[in-house]
């Protein structure tokens, strides 16, 4: 049940935090009772989108508002991306590491932040009691194990459903059951108990009818014994000290690799930890305070922009320190709404410039053609230029970082933006061959009826000479 006092209040802060009209919050409220108990442990943005008819992106917002409101929670989680299966321990983003081992697949997995890294939800606990038992029944456990993104092929569900999976059951702490199973000779079980990373396997061969194993705040007691063919019993005890749900499956990795390299999973869009860290929302509602300081998440594409003022040094001289700082602010405000009107993020400022980041090199090059736009119009009220802003953009692989409490992108693609910018001249933006090989980008070169204009250049730091490219108006 929903506590009404509590959904009120919150309700309330919603209303005075989220910028959108009345209408669509009230309807995005509507929602929340009417959650059936699954959905109250996880609420998907995609999930909810559709409910109340809103984009993705936009959904996701206002998500961030709810927890920032006190109603939801968010959750940070890995997924495997040959099984889909979550890691379970990392609900917030400083549980996060940087590689993660798949019990079910067997695989050491690299933790990326665009492609593993998905964001969920929850109610607050303060507003609902969940309600949902995810070891009831294999149907609970699967939907609490899985991704809910991941798309299957037939063959692997197939696979799945009717050959790897032969038993589940739920213990409660300090209980025990029993698993009945009619073993064939030679065949190799693995019992998992995947939310507390713990596996033994089952050689089914010689030995005696019955075995007997415990699951320990650790994991299982023993790593491997062997049950006589014919029918066994396993009798599971669980002394793990919390409600736990164990699987029994049939190790047949051979097979479960040829049908994910024939028919391989693939995932449907989802909120990944790459666009939360590239939203200025995120950045402004959640000041990251309690990162850990040697905190290092991969992102594999990562759109870095970098702007500069012309001759600020000289622009302080002309007009005076006061009316100057007066300029700064107002162009750093400009930058700002391009910036968030893109789905990007300011990552810092370093005196008159900034660092921002966005999720598609489009995003970014389409901020930057919106920047150049609003300094000139500002230039052509003022009747003189009195802003010039260089910008240049880089895309690739980068590390996220905990820099002074906040979240910082670091490595060469962040080096290599730097330097373009460098190469820019006031009301220019240069960029990289990365960049402008994405269709999007060229097709809004062409769009805004620019022209990019190719030159080699040594780039300071860099050995080998780069492709880059002026962006001049046709
Ligand atoms: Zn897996």
């Amino acid at each position: 049940m929903i506590d009404p006092n509590a959904f009120k209040l919150a309700s309330k802060r919603l209303f005075d935090l989220a910028p959108w009209p009345k209408p669509q919050l009230e309807r995005f409220l509507e929602v929340f009772k009417e959650l059936e108990p699954a959905r109250r442990y996880r609420l998907s943005p995609n999930y909810l989108a559709e409910k109340i008819n809103l984009d993705l992106a936009t959904t996701a917002e206002l998500m961030l508002f709810a927890v920032k409101a006190g109603l939801l929670r968010m959750t940070w989680a890995s997924h495997c991306p040959s099984c889909g299966s979550l890691v379970h321990g990392m609900g917030e983003l400083n549980q996060l590491e940087q590689n993660f081992y798949c019990t079910l697949c067997e695989l050491d997995n690299s933790n990326e932040l665009d492609d593993q890294v998905e964001i969920n939800f929850s109610l607050a606990a303060e507003i609902a009691e969940p309600n949902f038992d995810p070891f009831r029944s294999y149907v609970d456990y699967t939907y609490f194990l899985f991704s809910e993104h991941i798309r299957r092929s037939e063959e692997f569900s197939c696979y799945l459903k009717d050959k790897a999976f032969q038993h589940y059951i739920g213990i409660d702490p300090g209980e025990s059951a029993t698993i009945n199973y009619q073993g064939q000779p030679g065949e190799l079980l693995r019992l998992l108990s995947l939310e507390n990373d713990a596996r033994i396997y089952i050689d089914i061969g010689q030995g005696p009818g019955q075995g007997e194993v415990t699951l320990r705040p650790a994991g299982f007691d023993c790593n491997r014994i062997e049950l006589g063919s014919g029918p066994v019993r396993i009798i599971i005890n669980n002394q793990s000290g919390r409600r736990a749900g164990f699987m029994l499956l049939l190790t047949d990795m051979a097979k479960l690799n040829q049908i994910l390299q024939k028919t391989p999973p693939y995932f449907a869009p989802f909120l990944s930890g790459k666009q939360m860290l590239n939203s200025q929302h995120f950045r402004e509602l959640f000041p990251v305070q309690s990162l850990p300081v040697d905190l290092s998440l991969k992102v594999r594409d990562q759109c870095i922009l970098f702007t500069d003022l012309k001759g600020s040094t000289e622009l302080y001289g002309k007009t005076g320190d006061i009316a100057a700082y007066k300029l700064v602010r107002r162009h750093f405000e400009l930058l700002t709404d391009a910036v968030k009107t893109h789905r990007g993020a300011i990552v810092k400022t370093m005196g008159d410039a900034i660092m921002a980041s966005f999720n598609e090199p489009a995003d970014g090059l389409e901020a930057a053609f919106m920047m150049i736009e609003e300094v000139n119009a500002f230039n052509l009220s003022k009747g003189e230029e009195k802003l010039g802003l260089k910008i240049g953009l880089h895309r690739g692989r980068a590390i996220a970082v905990n820099a002074n409490q906040s979240l910082d992108f670091f490595g060469q693609t962040v080096n290599l933006a730097a330097r373009v910018q460098g190469l820019a001249q006031a009301g220019e933006i240069w960029i990289t061959e990365p960049v402008h090989q994405d269709p999007k980008v060229r097709q809004l070169i062409t769009g805004h009826h620019f022209d990019a204009k190719a030159s080699k250049a040594h780039l300071k730091g860099i050995v080998q000479e780069q492709a880059v490219f002026c962006l001049v108006k046709t």
